[in-house]
């Protein structure tokens, strides 16, 4: 059974490879591999193959033969480096090579499904708490435009031609490998390095944090779901917290003490976000299985062993 993962060798791609590994499939992963050591468990695999190039450069025709299951992870992610220059390039990544995949797909028969990884962002300053998938996106970011407007295409694809996708809006991720530039990791650096953690706005904004293995699973989930083609569903925790208080928490479980600095919260970020999983549950039958404290103690550790020094 062969799948393809863009974006395989990133936090989310990454944890994704090992878990369809061990689900005894055969994985072709394409990325540009900036952190191949996230790959260290799949690159020994015999079924695991590894194309190593940028999206645009990929032969589609030779790395869908026979795919069952394609998996577009590949963006460029991040809110604050979204304005200005930078985002042409978000444009090109994470709309214009979207709409490549998908029309490569078409020519793909033994396609089952193709599973797009959106983002909570899309929803932006929403006042329904939680957050249902009927809301309204409003997009207060560059990078949650293109992550709409990547949406819209994967829609009109299996609108127009009937293409096998479910969407899947992530809620903000954390765990082993997340990206260095993200809160969780810049926050445990900070902590064992003993500068001041990054504070931005006061603090008390809530955030649905999901642990990443939970967003595999529901990956993993909306390949064998039936009539899900054309579904968009939210995941995340179904909880939320404040920033503030997940930092406390982060040093407490290092036991050791910390400091902090405010700053002015950057435009296009702060909303809050909280997941309403009913209809995660619903159709996907998602459930979360990593509470806050449980995945951060496993984020912690994996920094220890591998970037601590
Ligand atoms: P990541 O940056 O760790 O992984 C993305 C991977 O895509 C990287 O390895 C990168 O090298 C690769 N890539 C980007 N452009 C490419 C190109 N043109 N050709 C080949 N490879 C390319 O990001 P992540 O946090 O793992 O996120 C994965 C997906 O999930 C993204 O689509 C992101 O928008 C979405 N998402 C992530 C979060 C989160 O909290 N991490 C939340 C919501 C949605």
């Amino acid at each position: 059974m062969k799948a393809v993962v863009t974006g395989c060798a990133g936090f989310i791609g990454s944890h994704l490879c090992d878990r369809l590994l061990a689900m005894g499939m055969e994985v072709v992963g394409i990325d540009r591999c900036d952190r191949p050591w996230n790959l260290a468990l799949a690159l020994p695999s015999p079924r695991f193959h590894l194309v190593s190039q940028d999206l645009s450069t990929v032969d589609w025709n030779s790395v869908l033969h026979h795919c069952r299951f394609i998996f577009h992870l590949a963006a460029v992610a991040g809110v604050r480096s979204s304005w200005g220059q930078p985002f042409g390039h978000y444009c090109q990544t994470n709309i214009h090579l979207t709409q490549v995949l998908l029309d490569a797909a078409l020519h793909c028969p033994t396609l089952e499904r193709l599973v797009f990884a959106s983002s909570s962002s899309v929803y932006g300053l929403v006042a329904a708490m939680p957050t249902p998938e009927t809301t309204p996106p409003q997009p207060i970011s560059p990078y949650a435009v293109t992550k709409y407007a990547a949406e819209q295409l994967v829609n009109l694809y299996h609108q127009n031609y009937g293409l096998p996708t479910v969407t899947l809006r992530f809620f903000t991720t954390y765990g082993p490998r997340q990206r260095s530039q993200m809160a969780f990791a810049k926050t445990i650096q900070a902590i064992a390095q003993g500068t001041p953690v990054d504070i931005y706005g006061d603090g008390q904004q809530r955030k649905d944090f999901v642990y990443v293995t939970d967003v595999v699973q529901s990956m993993v989930l909306a390949i064998h779901c039936p009539n899900l083609s054309g579904e968009l569903i939210n995941v995340g925790s179904g909880t939320t917290t404040a920033v503030q208080g997940v930092f406390a928490l982060i040093a407490d479980l290092m036991q050791k003490s910390w400091r902090y600095v405010y700053h002015p919260m950057p435009f296009g970020d702060g909303s809050p976000s909280w997941a309403d999983l009913t209809k995660a549950q619903k159709v996907l039958g998602y459930a979360p299985q990593v509470d806050l404290k449980t995945g951060l103690l496993s984020q912690i550790k994996d920094w220890q062993e591998h970037y601590c020094g």
